[in-house]
């Protein structure tokens, strides 16, 4: 941490980055240390690869994010300007798409904060933690161990807290621990309103979001009872009759895992130039290995992602193939 300060000392400019498709932890851990940075007089910036869900809009900040697809001029110069890069809840360069280049190429130092699993050598400083429940934790104890909680506000409360609810399942995975309720009630404590940042990202639906859920449940699931799996395919067509806006299929692959017996659902979707896929699992069962194996991705343990440029039809064949070779 005396390095650490020491670089934060002695930066002027800095930009905070996270992944693409940025989630509530990436997005919430971003303008929790941005939030930070600026009490500390710093100029500082986030830039996102891409866009993020409305569900998060309402967290102080979202507007003056900048996003490299479609501003990318503006992020180049601010990267080029910058003496000191984060790196927000990602562990590879290719987890931020074409906003890896700018970075490779700026001279500033970096410092990654994150809690995915193995992560790759880009950056300058690692403050990992793969135990960890989320990046927004791991902000939170950064302003702790940098011995500045009494900066600790509201705000930044509110991006703390959404990032830990939404990477937690509200507060449910295993990777819910004592430090974590006690992080929670501390963020309580300093005005955090739990109830409303559950609201607006949980009870803020489109009628179409909530439509296409139960299409997906009823119509596109397929249990395989004996290999303790079930995965879920949706193709564009099926996208565009539900008017899918970015953000309405998150948390859909957490479904099948409620059925007795599961322990391992994939949710594969047919994006316009590619198959995304996403992996949920639980007890013994992992599935950063079979995403990283078979998918090209990566991830936690019990959450994780994949991609492949391939049709729907082989994406599906090639799940179904791992599904049956599960035993
Ligand atoms: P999601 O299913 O919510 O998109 O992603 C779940 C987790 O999997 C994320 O937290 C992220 O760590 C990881 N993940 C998603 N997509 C990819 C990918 O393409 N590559 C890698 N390495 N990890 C991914
Ligand atoms: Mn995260």
């Amino acid at each position: 941490m005396d390095s650490i300060k020491e670089i934060l000392n002695n930066s002027k400019s800095i930009v905070i980055t996270t992944h693409k498709s940025p989630d509530g932890d990436a997005i919430g851990s971003s303008l929790a240390l941005y939030h930070f940075l600026k009490k500390n007089n710093k100029e500082v910036t986030v830039i996102v690869p891409d866009a993020f869900p409305d569900f998060l809009n309402w967290m102080e900040g979202t507007t003056s994010i900048i996003h490299y697809d479609t501003q990318t001029e503006q992020a180049e110069q601010l990267i080029k300007k910058a003496d000191l890069i984060f790196s927000l809840d990602y562990n590879a360069l290719g987890r931020i798409g074409d906003l890896s280049t700018p970075i490779e190429k700026s001279n500033a130092v970096k410092i990654v904060i994150d809690h995915h699993q193995d992560p790759k050598d880009f950056a300058d400083h690692y403050i990992v933690d793969t135990e960890c429940c989320s990046t927004a934790q791991l902000i939170y104890e950064f302003i702790e161990n940098l011995g500045e909680s009494d900066k600790l506000d509201k705000s930044i409360g509110e991006c703390i807290y959404c990032g830990i609810m939404t990477d937690t399942g509200s507060f449910r995975y295993p990777s819910t621990t004592a430090k974590t309720h006690q992080i929670i009630g501390h963020l309580i404590d300093l005005g955090t309103n739990g109830a409303k940042i559950h609201q607006e990202v949980y009870d803020t639906y489109s009628e179409h979001r909530l439509r296409l859920l139960g299409y997906a449940l009823t119509e596109k699931m397929k249990v395989f009872p004996e290999y303790n799996a079930a995965y879920i395919s949706l193709s564009q067509e099926e996208l565009k009759r539900f008017l899918f806006k970015k953000g309405d299929s998150e948390g859909l692959v957490n479904y099948p895992l409620s059925i007795n017996g599961i322990k391992f659902t994939v949710l594969i979707t047919e994006k316009e130039d590619n198959i995304s896929l996403s992996f949920r699992s639980k007890d013994d069962f992992h599935v950063n290995k079979i995403a990283n194996e078979h998918f090209n991705g990566g991830g936690h343990i019990y959450a994780a992602g994949g991609m492949l440029e391939t049709s729907l039809e082989e994406a599906i064949k090639r799940v179904e193939d791992v599904i049956k070779n599960l035993k």
